[in-house]
């Protein structure tokens, strides 16, 4: 399978369009290719590997849970997941959380909650239920998650689209308080959004949200799947932003970068809705993925890796400012989670930092991503600096 023609070309379809090289192994922040070529990996996986790669600690997690029970279904409990959500909940300030397995999955669980609260409490008329969300914004793939921001049938291409969504321009707070009436249940935001180029909302905007949800009883819920886990240098971006969300959904790096585990967490006022048969999922809260989502969160408590993404966000940052990069506008971000702005040609800029040894994303508006898992080192900062520094001066 070394002929990456092969692999390219097979069996593919056009959704995906991999950068031509085949990762065989990884170990920490660095990975190899089939060739033996190594490379930083400043990608995580896209957020998930915040502990790097194969973690000691979580691959004998992993395994030690393998050789006891990995499946039992929700018919029954299991002592990692009952462990793992209270955990999770005392970390974020949450009462009570559903597991589930991808992001767009958890996004849909909280979507199916704050719906029947608001029937059920609000006294929203059946079936008239809004919730805000933002412009360019990214919450998962599934139809429902792929209307949040676009549920406009006659240019989505995959219509028709799921209703009951308004996106409105995010970092705006005359715009949401336009959009509120007396139908909306809730308001869906990212913290910082991730997909659309690293866009950090300015200082008081989630404050001033949190007011405006809380006066018109609106919940209020962070999609944290990305800025969650430490990669933001605090467990969740809203300790930082200084609030409590009624909801968060967080998913990517909770399952330590060796599978996949999500979560829909909420305070009581929401989860008191639910009745046995509304949500279930048949992988949700299995002990596998919950003993490797446990010992996770011990490990970013152990390792003091919140403070780690702190120091080293402001350490990288403050390094790219540095460079002065031509063709760079901007350096923004928030912990490990940097963008660099660039005026074009973004993407051809990645895939020459790849072909240098640094892993890192092309993402939206000629913004190229650098997500380093949280274990990095100030050594390793200036490695990924030294490179970044030779491709865009040559
Ligand atoms: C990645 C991501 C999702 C979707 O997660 P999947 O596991 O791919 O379904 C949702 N919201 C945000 C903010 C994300 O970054």
């Amino acid at each position: 399978m070394n002929d990456l023609n092969v692999i390219n070309n097979c069996h593919n379809p056009g959704h995906i369009s991999p950068y031509p090289v085949s990762l065989t192994k990884g170990s920490g922040i660095y990975v190899e290719d089939s060739n033996q070529k190594r490379y930083l990996d400043f990608t995580s996986g896209i957020a998930v590997l915040n502990f790097g790669h194969c973690h000691p600690r979580l691959v004998q997690a992993l395994t030690d849970q393998a050789h006891k029970i990995a499946i039992v279904s929700r018919l029954f409990h299991n002592e990692p997941l009952t462990e793992l959500l209270a955990k999770i909940c005392q970390m974020t300030q949450m009462d009570q959380a559903i597991p589930m397995n991808s992001g767009a999955e958890a996004n849909e669980t909280a979507i199916k909650v704050i719906r029947k609260w608001a029937y059920q409490i609000k006294n929203i008329p059946l079936g008239h239920a809004e919730i805000i969300t933002c412009q360019q914004s990214f919450h998962g793939r599934t139809i429902t998650t792929s209307s949040m921001p676009n549920a406009n049938a006659h240019t989505n291409p995959f219509g028709p689209m799921t209703t009951g969504f308004k996106p409105i321009p995010f970092n705006n707070i005359g715009a949401l308080q336009r959009a509120i009436t007396a139908n909306t249940a809730a308001f869906i935001v990212e913290p910082i959004q991730g997909e659309a180029g690293v866009i950090a909302p300015d200082k008081h905007y989630l404050q001033a949200c949190a007011k405006l949800c809380h006066d018109n009883n609106v919940k209020l819920i962070f999609d944290e799947i990305q800025t969650g886990i430490g990669r933001c240098g605090s467990v969740v971006a809203a300790e930082h932003a200084g609030i409590t969300p009624d909801g968060i959904t967080l998913g990517k790096a909770l399952g330590g970068g060796l599978l996949p585990i999500s979560m829909f967490l909420a305070k009581k006022e929401l989860t008191q809705v639910l009745q046995p048969g509304d949500h279930g999922s048949t992988f949700g809260g299995n002990p596998l993925a919950a003993a490797v989502a446990l010992e996770a969160l011990n490990t970013l408590q152990d390792e003091s890796l919140c403070q780690n993404a702190k120091t080293m966000g402001e350490y990288f940052m403050q390094q790219l400012q540095q460079l002065k990069l031509p063709t760079v506008t901007q350096v923004r971000g928030k912990g490990l989670l940097i963008g660099i702005q660039l005026e074009s040609e973004s993407e051809k800029m990645a895939k020459k930092l790849i072909a240098a040894g640094l892993l890192c994303v092309n993402t939206k508006n000629n913004t190229i991503r650098f997500l380093p898992p949280l274990i990095v080192t100030k050594d390793q900062i200036d490695e990924a600096i030294a490179i970044i520094h030779h491709v865009f001066n040559s």
